[in-house]
């Protein structure tokens, strides 16, 4: 097997089980094989583990896949029974929508599956996975005994690693059109084919429920709403009535299916089809009792974070202005390079902008299904916080 050979004291992160490999680490590559498994070795020539090598991403060099002296495809197939075990314990009979793999979050660097029901749904976003993918299928075939799985990998980085096409279709069985799944016993229809990202948003599972707990007798605002999540928990949790503004029409087109679906009523809701920034803009006041703000990520890499973070105080001081006074705001950011921390410092620049007293009442990060690789905390994208507004 071809080596990959560190520079003198560059070892310690992959020691401390850091999975990333940058190239500035690097005293020799291997000569070939992009992509492929190689052994990562010390100066002094001893065996850290296995990675994947890839001389095309800029920087990042390898990711690991196995540390020390296991079989790196052995150590593959346990991370993927290892996920599984993980989700049994977790996730409840009433939920059989999840995300099964969370990449380097379950140390399966550029893979991504999640489960709707009967069916999977792979994204991957690393070169060396996408060799390794027909050895990935018969792993999780072998796990799981699935009707079908589908393939949806698409994601920005994909490029970044050379990998110039997207790869979408069917890898086995056959994928139905609708899938109903159900989350914490509500039900769901999803489009694995043309839904966004996988088609469901697992990550927010959570503040779905915690949304759903709080709306009795509320009038809920569901900015950024795709098919309605955080609607249809409000809806169930006795909300007076919720609005759901989004720009796709599709994805709000769901939405009367979904209360239907859980013998809601169609009265209590309104779907509204407009760019949330600019819909906010033009309406003086916001009476509703709580507000959800779930835009997508507007920053991408790190090179937009100051662009993108000034997006995030605005939107948030646009919403926290036209707030009416006891009313709650959960907010949330899934761009990965803005932290937890820098989140708080954009929220308190808008609250002060707004000339609002604001509490945050609770802070959280990605659902139980999204673990993060305690070693890799670059891993970590979605954080939320609720707030109160005086
Ligand atoms: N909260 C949702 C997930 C939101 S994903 C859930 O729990 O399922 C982000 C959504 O923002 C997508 O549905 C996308 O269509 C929508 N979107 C993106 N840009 C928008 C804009 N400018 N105005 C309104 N919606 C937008």
């Amino acid at each position: 097997m071809s080596k990959l050979i560190l520079k003198k004291g560059r070892e310690k992160p992959v020691r401390q089980r850091h999975p990333w490999i940058f190239s500035g680490s690097v005293a020799k590559g291997p000569t070939k094989g992009e992509g492929a498994i190689v052994a990562v070795v010390t100066s002094e020539g001893e065996l850290l583990g296995h990675a994947f090598f890839n001389e095309v991403s800029k920087s990042l060099s390898a990711r690991m896949v196995s540390f020390g002296d296991v079989d790196p495809l052995e150590a593959i197939k346990r991370g993927i029974v290892g996920a599984i075990e993980v989700r049994r314990r977790l996730i409840a009979p009433q939920t059989t929508g999840y995300r099964l793999i969370n990449s380097e979050g379950d140390s399966l660097p550029g893979l991504i599956v999640d489960v709707y029901g009967p069916h999977l749904v792979i994204q991957i976003s690393t070169l060396g996975m996408e060799r390794i993918k027909p050895f990935i299928i018969q792993c999780l075939k072998e796990a799981l005994r699935p009707e079908s799985i589908y393939e949806r990998s698409e994601s920005a980085s994909r490029k970044e690693e050379g990998m110039k096409q997207p790869q979408v279709g069917q890898l086995f069985g056959v994928t139905p059109q609708e899938i109903i799944m159900s989350e914490n016993g509500i039900q769901f229809t999803v489009s694995v084919q043309d839904g966004q990202k996988t088609g469901f948003f697992f990550d927010q599972r959570e503040r779905r429920a915690q949304i759903g707990a709080l709306s009795k007798g509320k009038r809920v605002l569901n900015l950024f709403s795709y098919t309605g999540g955080f609607s249809i928990y409000a809806l169930r949790g006795g909300a007076l009535s919720v609005k759901s503004v989004d720009t796709s029409k599709k994805a709000l087109s769901l939405i009367d299916r979904h209360i239907e679906l859980n013998g809601l009523d169609p009265a209590k809701h309104a779907s509204i089809e407009a760019d949330v920034f600019s819909y906010i803009r033009q309406i003086p006041s916001l009476d509703e009792d709580i507000i959800i703000l779930d835009p997508p990520a507007l920053v991408k890499r790190p090179f937009d974070l100051v662009a993108g973070a000034r997006a995030y105080k605005d939107l948030n001081r646009e919403v926290m202005k036209r707030m009416k006074p006891g009313s709650l705001l959960l907010t949330c950011s899934c761009s990965y390079p803005v932290d937890e921390k820098l989140f708080q410092q954009i929220l308190f620049q808008s609250a002060d902008e707004a000339v609002k007293d604001v509490r945050i009442l609770s802070k959280h990060l990605l659902a139980l299904d999204h673990p993060l690789n305690i070693y890799h905390p670059e891993g970590g994208y979605l954080k939320s916080m609720l707030l109160y507004i005086q």
